[in-house]
């Protein structure tokens, strides 16, 4: 069977990220120019463009959208695209709060509006969450399982990142890139590239960005090779190089969020291109090919 390129995108808008909050408040976000739409339209009609060349029938590419609540209540038809050009649907929380900063009971909210809201669009379970920077522990983690979810797509396994959340996957069982935390609850990691004891930051986003092409592309060839899998991710608002300025931001700030901006939507196009014999497919439906299937919200065992 041919590898499995898992594509995700965190859909938000350049307002929401983590890297700007000291310069744009929560308050203002109703008052900010709205670019996410576009954005999407352009990832959408890129992986619309692009026949896959494997041996398993399934010529088109199919991707996880981690939604905001926010956005969501905002654009419901956008969701509804998403839906309907055959992507998963997953969530992303709904105000892009880091949960760590969050009560049990205040992100329980969270997770259960954005994850009611996003079902009342699009008529479906929706079984996927990914917290915002990757900002994930053990106690976020039970909660998004007692929220409903059926798996998380929260950890970064790159330990230099000040944001970036610690979970124990010691001791649990791992079936492809998937790790079973319990019958009906699984996390899949973004992928990294091992050097030695170094875990270098390979999954997407502004290394993406930073790493020239031709070394990406060796590295993924690498995961693969160990993995049969990688999980990139990446935002709707780094392929809008004309989005507006946070001019007061710290240089090193500006640096990480518009970085290349330019070419991330050529670079991605020439990364897919190289990739066409993978499996593009959702996170839901990797968890299903590895011998899972889903009833009723919950994870069964089929072998
Ligand atoms: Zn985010």
């Amino acid at each position: 069977m041919p590898p499995h390129i898992l594509l995700t995108i965190d859909v938000e808008d350049w307002f929401q990220v983590e890297n700007f909050k000291p310069w744009i408040d929560h308050s203002t976000w109703g008052s900010q120019q709205l670019r996410v739409e576009q954005n999407v339209h352009t990832l959408l009609d890129l992986f619309d463009s692009v026949n896959l060349e494997n041996s398993t029938g399934h010529q088109s590419i199919r991707a996880t959208f981690f939604v905001l609540g926010w956005i969501a209540e905002r654009l419901p038809h956008l969701v509804k695209t998403i839906h309907e050009r055959g992507h998963e649907v997953a969530s992303h929380g709904y105000h892009h709060h880091l949960c760590s900063n969050l009560s049990d009971e205040a992100l329980r909210k969270d997770l259960t509006d954005s994850k009611t809201l996003l079902e009342d669009l699009i008529g479906e379970q929706i079984t996927g969450y990914r917290a915002p920077s990757f900002a994930i522990d053990d106690r976020i983690l039970d909660v998004v399982k007692q929220c409903g979810y059926r798996y998380d797509s929260s950890y970064n396994s790159f330990d230099r990142h000040e944001r970036y959340g610690r979970i124990d996957l010691s001791g649990k069982q791992n079936i492809g890139v998937a790790c079973k935390l319990s019958e009906t609850f699984y996390e899949l990691p973004v992928s990294n590239f091992k050097v030695g004891n170094q875990i270098l930051p390979w999954g997407g986003g502004g290394y993406f960005r930073l790493i020239p092409l031709f070394l990406m592309k060796a590295g993924v060839r690498s995961i693969l090779s160990r993995d049969k899998a990688f999980l990139f991710y990446t935002h709707p608002w780094e392929f809008d190089p004309e989005q507006p300025r946070v001019i007061n931001a710290s240089g090193y700030k500006k640096f990480r969020h518009y970085v290349n901006l330019k070419n991330t939507y050529s670079k991605l196009r020439s990364f897919i291109d190289a990739f066409k014999h993978c499996q593009l497919i959702t996170l839901r439906d990797y968890l299903i090919e590895h011998a899972l299937t889903l009833e009723n919200g919950e994870w069964n065992k089929t072998i």
